[in-house]
């Protein structure tokens, strides 16, 4: 018998997600800050909570999915969060990227109020999210895995139990050093590919497929060539994970060579007032260094 599901967040992330538990057929309670951008899933069916604690109230699983480790807090332990509602043996999924040792203060929290929890950061884009392809990577306890699995295959393909609390969000850190150092190499060689003149189109469909293929390269490579900067996930965020990333190295003494320069990329594009640009968008800082635009015409579209 499946538990009422309540879900808090409905951004870019958040909606797709919400949208799927409410297609596999779960009663599903949502709150989001900015009520109106819940107007779609409520039309679709969904009950619309006053407040975090009062979506706590009446549901066992609570799914978290909003921008930063503060935020994060305010929805769980703010005033009206969600610990002033949930019943104890209630358990608290987060899904947004948080840090590490945030995730654990999370968990000791809740705990202490007889409140279970578990991290399970995403990754797979609000395309993974749309159609519930994400990877999850989950952090806690094995049978609580088991308790939300019928809710995380709804929403992802690729669920991974990679240890205890906060592990899923180092392994999500991990992933996102991978992404950053993707996308700038695919920044690196679109503007080479401009700059000696091949056909864009035709350099993305020769290496695609080939050893140097990824998801950035087939997903956000096209947009590159499109200028097309709406965001899949923001420049902001971005900023967010890898801050996140370099706290967490930091801690553990790991070299950030790359990712730490493409933390000052970014923040030259935050400056330069790109923030809520898609994260594909790193390769403006590289074209301005470069003086070269990639795209057919190499026109300016900002
Ligand atoms: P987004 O579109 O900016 O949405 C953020 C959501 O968080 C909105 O629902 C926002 O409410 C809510 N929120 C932020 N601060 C809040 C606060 N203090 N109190 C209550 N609600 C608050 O972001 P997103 O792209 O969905 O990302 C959400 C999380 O998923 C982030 O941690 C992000 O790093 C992670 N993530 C994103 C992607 C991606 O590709 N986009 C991929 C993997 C992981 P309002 O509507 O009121 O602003």
């Amino acid at each position: 018998m499946s538990e009422r599901v309540g879900f808090i967040g409905l951004g870019i992330m958040g909606r797709g997600m919400a949208a799927n538990l409410l297609k596999a057929g779960f009663d599903l309670v949502v709150w989001n800050r900015t009520a109106s951008r819940a107007a779609d899933l409520v039309a679709a069916g969904a009950t619309l909570a006053s407040s975090p604690a009062d979506l706590a109230a009446g549901c066992g699983v609570i799914f978290t999915c909003v921008s930063d480790t503060p935020d994060v807090q305010a929805v769980i332990l703010g005033e009206h969060g969600v610990i002033k509602g949930a019943q104890p043996g209630a358990l608290v999924v987060d899904m947004s990227t948080i840090s590490p040792q945030g995730a654990r203060e999370l968990g000791v929290a809740l705990a202490a109020r007889g409140v279970r929890f578990l991290d399970a950061p995403v990754s797979g884009g609000s395309e993974g999210a749309a159609k519930g392809t994400l990877s999850i990577m989950v952090g806690g306890d094995a049978a609580l895995v088991e308790r939300a699995m019928p809710f995380f295959t709804a929403m992802g393909k690729t669920i991974t139990h990679v240890g205890a609390i906060g592990d899923g969000q180092t392994v999500k850190l991990v992933n996102q050093i991978l992404v950053v150092g993707t996308m700038l190499a695919v920044s690196e060689a679109l503007v080479f590919a401009q700059a000696s003149g091949v056909d864009l189109a035709k350099t993305l469909a020769a290496v695609s497929g080939g050893a140097a293929g990824s998801w950035m390269l087939s997903n956000r490579g096209p947009q590159c060539v499109a200028r097309d900067w709406r965001p899949g996930f923001t420049i902001d965020l971005q900023q967010k994970d890898l801050r996140l990333v370099l706290q967490a190295a930091d801690q553990v003494g790991a070299p950030m060579l790359a990712t730490g320069q493409i933390y000052q990329l970014y923040r030259a594009l935050q400056q330069a007032g790109l923030g809520h640009e898609g994260n594909h968008a790193l390769i403006k800082a590289i074209e301005r260094l470069a003086g070269v635009e990639v795209g057919a015409s190499g026109a300016h579209n900002g």
